[in-house]
C-alpha cells in the first residue's frame, strides 16, 4: 500500500512557493499579507493559528493575526473584517472557526470580500467554483486533489465516492472531482448501508466526522482512500492521539493507497491556504 504522504506534498511543493513568493514581493514591493483572527481561547484554534501563522512567516509572507476576546459582539467582530476588506496590505483574511454560539459564523463569513477569502468559503467563491470557474477552491478538498495529482493518482472516469457534505469539505471535495472527471457519489448521515456505497468507490475521500469509524470491510481491494478526519478523543485506545474516520492500520495489504492521519490531508490544509493567499495577491495585484 502506498501511504499518501500530505507532509511530504507540502514540503515539495513549499520550494517552488517561496520562490514564487519572493518574486511577488520584488514587484509589488511587499510581500502577501495573510491576516488570520481569532475569538476566544479555544486550545484546538489556537495550535491551528499558530502553525498558520508559523506558515506564512516561514514562507516569507506578512501575518497580521488578531485575537479578540471570547465576548466580542458579532457587529463588532464584522467592523474588524472589513476594517481588513480594505486594508491594501492584506491580500487574504481568515477567520478561525468555530466562533462562540452568540456569533453567526455564516454571517460573518459572508464579510470577507471574495476576493480576499483564501478559504473558498464566501457564497461568491463557493459559487464560482461550482459554475466551473473556481477564483480558489476550499484548503482541504483542494489538498487532496493535489496529494492525487502529486502521486500521479487517476482520477477522470473513476468512481469516487466522498462521505460527508459539507460546505467545507464534502461538497466541493465532490465537485473538484467532477470537475476532475470522476463519477462522483456523496454518502452523508441518512444514506443506507454506507459499506456498501463506500465499496463501489476506487476513489473514497471521508470526510463524516466520525472516529475511526471505516475500517477493510467499508472498501474495496485495491481503493485509494483518502481520510479528512481529524479527531483527538479523550477516552478509549487513542485517548490523547490525533486519529482520522478511518481505521488505516487495517488497510495495509488491502488498498492500493491510503493518507494516514496524521501527516495525511492536514498538512495539505495549510499548505492550500498558503497557494491560494497568493493566488489571490496577484489577483489583487492585477486589479490596482
Ligand atoms: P461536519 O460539518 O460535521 O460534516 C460531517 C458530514 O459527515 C455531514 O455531511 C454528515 O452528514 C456526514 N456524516 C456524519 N456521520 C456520518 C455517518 N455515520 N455516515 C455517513 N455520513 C456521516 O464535518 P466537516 O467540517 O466536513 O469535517 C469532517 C471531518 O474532517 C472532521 O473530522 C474534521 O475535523 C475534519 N477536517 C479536517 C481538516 C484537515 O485539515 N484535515 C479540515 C477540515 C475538517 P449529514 O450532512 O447528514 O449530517
Amino acid at each position: 500500500m502506498i501511504r499518501l504522504s500530505g507532509a511530504e506534498v507540502a514540503k515539495s511543493r513549499q520550494v517552488g512557493l517561496r520562490a514564487e513568493i519572493d518574486h511577488f514581493s520584488g514587484l509589488c514591493g511587499r510581500p502577501p499579507g495573510l491576516a488570520v483572527v481569532i475569538v476566544g481561547h479555544d486550545p484546538a484554534s489556537q495550535v491551528y493559528v499558530r502553525n498558520k501563522v508559523k506558515t506564512t512567516l516561514a514562507l516569507g509572507m506578512r501575518s497580521f493575526h488578531f485575537e479578540m476576546p471570547e465576548a466580542i459582539t458579532e457587529s463588532e467582530l464584522i467592523s474588524k473584517v472589513e476594517e481588513l476588506n480594505h486594508d491594501p496590505e492584506i491580500d487574504g483574511i481568515l477567520v478561525q472557526l468555530p466562533l462562540p454560539k452568540h456569533i453567526r459564523s455564516d454571517i460573518v463569513l459572508e464579510t470577507i470580500r471574495p476576493d480576499k477569502d483564501p478559504d473558498g468559503l464566501t457564497i461568491g467563491n463557493l459559487g464560482l467554483l461550482f459554475a466551473g470557474r473556481a477564483r480558489v477552491a476550499p484548503c482541504t478538498p483542494w489538498g487532496v486533489i493535489a496529494i492525487l495529482e502529486h502521486y500521479k493518482i487517476p482520477i477522470a472516469g473513476r468512481h469516487a465516492v466522498v462521505v460527508g457534505r459539507s460546505n467545507i469539505v464534502g461538497k466541493p471535495m465532490a465537485q473538484l472531482l467532477l470537475l476532475a472527471n470522476a463519477t462522483v457519489t456523496i454518502c452523508h448521515s441518512r444514506s443506507q448501508d454506507l459499506p456498501s456505497l463506500t465499496r463501489q468507490g476506487e476513489i473514497v475521500v471521508v470526510a463524516a466526522g466520525q472516529a475511526r469509524f471505516l475500517g477493510r470491510e467499508a472498501f474495496s481491494k485495491g481503493a485509494v482512500v483518502v481520510d479528512v478526519g481529524m479527531h483527538r478523543p479523550e477516552t478509549g485506545d487513542f485517548a490523547g492521539k490525533l486519529c482520522g474516520d478511518v481505521r488505516f492500520e487495517e488497510l495495509e495489504g488491502w488498498a492500493a493507497a491510503a493518507t494516514p492521519v496524521p501527516g495525511g490531508v492536514g498538512p495539505m490544509t495549510i499548505q492550500m491556504l498558503m497557494e491560494n493567499t497568493l493566488h489571490l495577491a496577484k489577483g489583487l495585484l492585477a486589479k490596482s
